[in-house]
């Protein structure tokens, strides 16, 4: 059966799929230049003994192309600098106020703007600055060090044609689509992937949920943009010549109206493939057509290729390429197209984000056709009269809805990806044994979604496992809860809490302003109740923690607690052990917490590094928060002085080097056993 209908490329694209690969791996050794080249060599020999002198050709130019562009980045000398250049990017809102990717003569550069700056991709500006940093990369694009620029002015509008018609279609849909909220920002994102209005936890939903791929501009509407083109020119675009004519010209212009998101630029560079070969007679099947827009892409942007977005494209353009022409009945086909993306994509998921949704699939099958009615009169609205971006932009809402929804639903990792791959797999290949199939995957999902809820201990301690940053859910019994500080991510907050049923937080502590404890809180607002909270928000401040403050209802008192406050919970009492006073470091400011049954005690220290430990004099506790992720900024002598029998690190991956190996011996050799949520998840620590 399978050989009659073969899912798999047929033998006339695989060398194209091996060229792919190769541009791929040449891509990945790219900073290498001497691999690189020999990794090209070898598909390029191969081809040309096979009689494929042609694509050895472009393979061959497109190498060579790249080695002459990349040339090794010198830093901008500290020190003053003014100069003319090319805003590289949009104005994009950072952690410390406005920042932009700048193109002067000699390189790019990464300018911190001042707070009112406006300008967009493409647009002349002058510059004025001081030259700070170090060259870096942004957002996979080099650049030769930071400039903190004092006077910025726009001096004129993009030189490329294409730039400024995508600048007056983005501006356009910006501007008809005012205020970018709930679904209002999030069908900009779907018309040209403009994601600035969509706040952080309904991003993470739509990626919790699987639908991520609509969030900014999915590779879809690429076709969706070619077909208004078409029926817009009426009689002028009738004929496939022509078609293809028109469809070659404004295709740049789509691209450059989404900022060259790499899911439309690998759309955007197939569908030009695919028109160019009909301009000139020759049909080119599928997988030739995907893997040569691979090849070129990779060779022009080395970058791309370790992008999360391109690689999801690629991979979810497979999936769909396989899962259509998979031997089923033809009922089954969108399940399998759906099936066939989300299975192509899985991989990459777990490997970039940890986990995926299990459900995608039935998720993507619901929000699909919303998504394109959503878009299909979001771009009536652009043209015509409002309402239709209104309606669109109600379906947008209906798509966040759903993402919501399903964002607390199962997440796998590696074996359940395996698992349920091989389920779906026996479904199809084993009509058989479909109802047996069926049945097991039914009780495996039960089990899944039964098992995420847990009792907290009452009284105790959750030390959440939220990835990198402190999120701690103090349960006093009796349905008394507080949270100590959110992590660094909404979604994983609320599901955590989800997980332990607690709907209403009296308390609610945040020890100092740094995302990875402050962000995850956002995810409170609307959907956990909270009494009050204790918060320092002076005189050190941050986006994250601002945004928090910002979205609390007037009616939560926010307070300062002073040392020595208590706080009633249950069982439980905490008391305020610092900080003692104003300190130079946000680190020191936290607000030490220490949590007391009649048998136990805890220590939560925040990030405190050695200058506010030093001043905490003879804290005792049975068990310790261990302050700043387990990181080398400890006072060692203080960690072993609070005498605790367990340790506890909050910490996810990072960059830092949390944990510190010598904080962990100190504390074992101390006595204490240590615990770290990277590597038991949440850890759970009875009070009673
Ligand atoms: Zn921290």
């Amino acid at each position: 059966m399978i050989s009659e209908h073969p899912a798999l490329p047929p033998p006339v694209s695989r060398p194209w799929l091996a060229c792919a690969g190769a541009a791929c791996a040449t891509a990945f050794v790219v900073s290498s230049w001497a691999p690189a080249l020999f990794l090209v060599a070898i598909p390029v020999l191969w081809l040309s003994l096979r009689g494929h002198a042609v694509v050895a050709m472009i393979v061959t130019a497109t190498g060579l192309a790249v080695w002459g562009a990349s040339a090794p980045v010198d830093p901008v000398p500290p020190g003053p600098i003014s100069g003319q250049g090319m805003m590289a990017t949009d104005v994009l809102s950072g952690r410390y106020g406005p920042y932009a990717l700048i193109a002067l003569e000699d390189g790019a550069i990464l300018a911190d703007l001042p707070p009112d700056a406006v300008a967009a991709r493409g647009d002349l500006v002058r510059l004025d600055g001081l030259a700070t940093g170090e060259p870096g990369t942004v957002g996979g694009r080099q650049h030769r060090g930071t400039v903190r620029v004092r006077q910025f002015e726009v001096i004129g509008g993009p030189t490329s044609p294409i730039m400024s018609l995508g600048n007056a279609i983005r501006e356009r849909v910006a501007t008809r689509l005012t205020p970018l909220v709930g679904g209002r920002a999030l069908l900009a994102g779907f018309l040209v992937g403009n994601t600035d209005g969509i706040a952080a936890i309904d991003e993470e939903a739509m990626r919790r949920s699987g639908l991520s791929h609509f969030t900014a501009v999915s590779g879809s509407n690429v076709a969706l943009f070619l077909a208004v083109v078409f029926i817009a020119l009426g009689p002028i675009g009738v004929g496939p010549r022509r078609r293809a004519v028109i469809g070659l010209l404004v295709l740049p212009v789509f691209a450059a109206a989404t900022r060259f998101e790499p899911s439309v630029l690998r759309a955007s560079v197939m569908a030009g493939i695919g028109l160019a070969g009909r301009l000139v007679g020759v049909s080119l099947e599928a997988w030739q057509i995907l893997s040569a827009a691979v090849i070129g892409l990779v060779l022009l942007e080395p970058e791309l290729v370790t992008n999360p977005g391109f690689q999801l494209s690629v991979a979810a353009a497979a999936g769909v390429m396989v899962g259509a022409r998979w031997p089923v009945d033809r009922r089954l086909r969108t399940l399998t197209v759906a099936i066939g993306a989300q299975v192509g994509v899985a991989p990459l998921l777990i490997a970039h984000f940890g986990l995926m949704p299990l459900l995608s699939p039935l998720v993507n099958l619901a929000a699909a056709p919303m998504v394109a009615l959503s878009t299909v009169l979001g771009v009536v609205g652009m043209v015509g009269p409002g309402q239709f971006a209104t309606a669109g932009a109600w379906l947008a809402g209906l798509v966040l809805w759903l993402a919501r929804f399903a964002s607390g639903w199962p997440q796998i990792g590696w074996l359940g990806l395996l698992t349920s791959a091989s389920l779906v797999l026996l479904f199809f290949v084993l009509p058989r044994l479909r109802g047996g199939v069926a049945v097991t995957a039914g009780l495996l999902a039960a089990v899944l979604i039964l098992g995420q809820s847990e009792q907290p201990p009452s009284p105790g301690v959750v030390v959440l496992d939220v990835g990198q940053g402190d999120a701690i859910l103090v349960s006093g019994g009796g349905g008394h809860y507080a949270l100590v500080d959110g992590g660094p991510d909404p979604v994983r907050l609320i599901s955590a809490l989800r997980r332990y049923r607690v709907n209403r937080l009296e308390l609610v502590i945040l020890t100092h302003v740094h995302a990875d404890h402050a962000a995850g809180l956002t995810g409170l607002i609307g959907r956990v109740s909270v009494g009050e909270v204790w918060a320092d928000p002076e005189p050190h401040r941050a986006a994250a923690a601002d945004e928090f403050f910002r979205l609390l209802a007037v009616d939560v008192p926010v307070e300062r607690p002073s040392v020595g406050q208590q706080w009633a919970l249950g069982e439980l009492t905490l008391t305020v052990e610092g900080p003692l006073r104003r300190y130079a470091s946000p680190n020191d400011q936290s607000i030490v917490v220490m949590v007391e049954s009649a048998a136990r005690s805890m220590l939560l220290s925040g990030d405190i590094e050695e200058i506010a430990q030093r001043e905490l004099v003879g804290l005792r506790a049975d068990v310790l928060k261990v302050p700043h992720h387990g990181a080398r900024t400890s006072d060692l002598d203080w960690l072993v002085g609070v005498g605790s029998d367990l340790a506890v690190i909050p910490v996810g991956p990072n960059d830092f080097g949390h944990p510190s190996d010598m904080v962990i011996e100190t504390l074992e050799d101390s006595g204490g056993v240590v615990h770290r949520t990277d590597v038991t998840g949440d850890v759970v620590v009875p009070m009673g």
